[in-house]
């Protein structure tokens, strides 16, 4: 079959020809329908080879919706055809934390080298892909392949992040969201569907920013240097409840504390690197600074329905695999609004 891989340290991902998976008793082989294209795939791309995480050649996709084409002995309770989407942040299933679903943060996953696909193990931007449980599957029931997969990442982690802060996001409330690519456009609209409050939006570009207004943001403002004091006269000098800063470099972190309320929550999702500090005189009182990673597999669940119910309408672009390296250098330019989508059997 085909696969877009990672081959070589600092090297353009390459669409190559690898032996067909076939699934060892367990598990599940998907045909895949789409994968989902994520800016922390250029992350991984770009760090050094010194301490680089995972095993080379690795074929990418940590978005994936696709159909059941096989089943490994002893699954039960999927049959073939089944269209379903990928919960990605794969735990053990068997600790306190997979326990609650939580397997993103799955207390076993280092020590037994559980890998996500895509980010260690073979991902879904292949004409087909293994899923090492069943439990890691979500029937999609109805909805459309292509707006579904991003809600997988792009959905899934704004969701958590948000869902954290609701008791904060009361009607009044304003929330800021930086960066409105893949994930910050659907964080504008889960805001929408489950806050009261004001959504104001920052990027660097004009089109950004159009999405941005046209997902629901009531507010859209460039991110400069002057961003922070524009929000700041937006919500009439107080700032706001909750941040969330979809980039994590050193002017959006600043950014997003400048503009944090008392007791607000600063949260960051981008993996740019930066840090804000925390302390008496840093930030205005109680303000709480986090940094989560990715959602449970009930949250992924609660996303579907969001998006069921209308609530939620991803904006995608569509590549074919042949075209996967150029939608990661399109999304590398800025140049995809909303996200991008591969289809490896389109
Ligand atoms: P994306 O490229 O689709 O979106 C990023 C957006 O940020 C773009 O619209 C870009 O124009 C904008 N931007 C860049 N610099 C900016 C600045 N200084 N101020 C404001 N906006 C700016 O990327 P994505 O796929 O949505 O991913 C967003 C970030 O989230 C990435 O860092 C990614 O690695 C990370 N991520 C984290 C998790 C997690 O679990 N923590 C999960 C998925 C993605
Ligand atoms: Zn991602
Ligand atoms: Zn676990």
């Amino acid at each position: 079959m085909k696969a877009l891989q990672y081959r070589e340290i600092g090297a353009a991902p390459e669409v190559v020809t690898v032996p067909d998976p076939e699934p060892g008793p367990g598990q599940v082989l998907l045909k895949v329908t789409a994968a989902g294209v994520c800016h922390s795939d250029i992350a991984v791309m770009e760090w050094p080879a010194e301490g680089f995480p995972y095993e080379l050649p690795l074929t990418l996709g940590h978005e994936g919706v696709g159909t059941v084409a096989a089943l490994g002995a002893g699954v039960t309770g999927l049959a073939e055809g089944d269209a379903v989407a990928v919960y990605g942040p794969w735990g053990c299933g068997t600790c306190a934390k997979c326990a609650e679903g939580k397997e993103n943060y799955c207390l076993r996953a280092g020590d037994l080298g559980i890998l996500p696909p895509g980010l260690g193990a073979p991902g879904s931007m292949a004409e087909y892909m293994l899923v090492d449980d069943p439990r890691h599957l979500v029937p999609i029931d109805g909805l459309d392949p292509v707006a579904t997969v991003p809600l997988t990442d792009a959905g899934l982690t704004p969701y958590h992040a948000i869902k954290r802060s609701l008791p904060k996001l009361v009607p009044g409330s304003t929330a800021v969201v930086i960066g409105t690519g893949g994930l910050g456009h659907v964080a504008i609209q889960l805001l929408r569907a489950m806050t009261a409050a004001r959504v104001i939006a920052l990027d660097v570009s004009e089109d950004k920013l159009a999405l941005a207004r046209t997902v629901g943001a009531h507010e859209a403002v460039l991110s400069d240097a002057q961003a922070a004091a524009k929000v700041r006269e937006l919500t009439g000098g107080l700032g706001a409840q909750a941040v969330f800063d979809f980039v994590g470099v050193e002017p959006t972190v600043k950014t997003a504390g400048a503009v944090a309320a008392v007791e607000a929550d600063v949260t960051i999702v981008g993996i740019g690197g930066a840090g804000l500090p925390v302390g008496f005189g840093h930030l205005p009182f109680e303000v709480s600074v986090s940094a989560p990673y990715w959602g449970s597999r009930g949250e992924l669940f609660e996303v579907l329905d969001l998006a069921r119910a209308g609530a939620v309408s991803v904006h995608t672009e569509t590549f074919s695999l042949d075209e996967a390296p150029l939608a990661y250098e399109r999304l590398h330019a800025g140049k995809i609004n909303g996200r991008a989508v591969i289809l490896p059997n389109g």
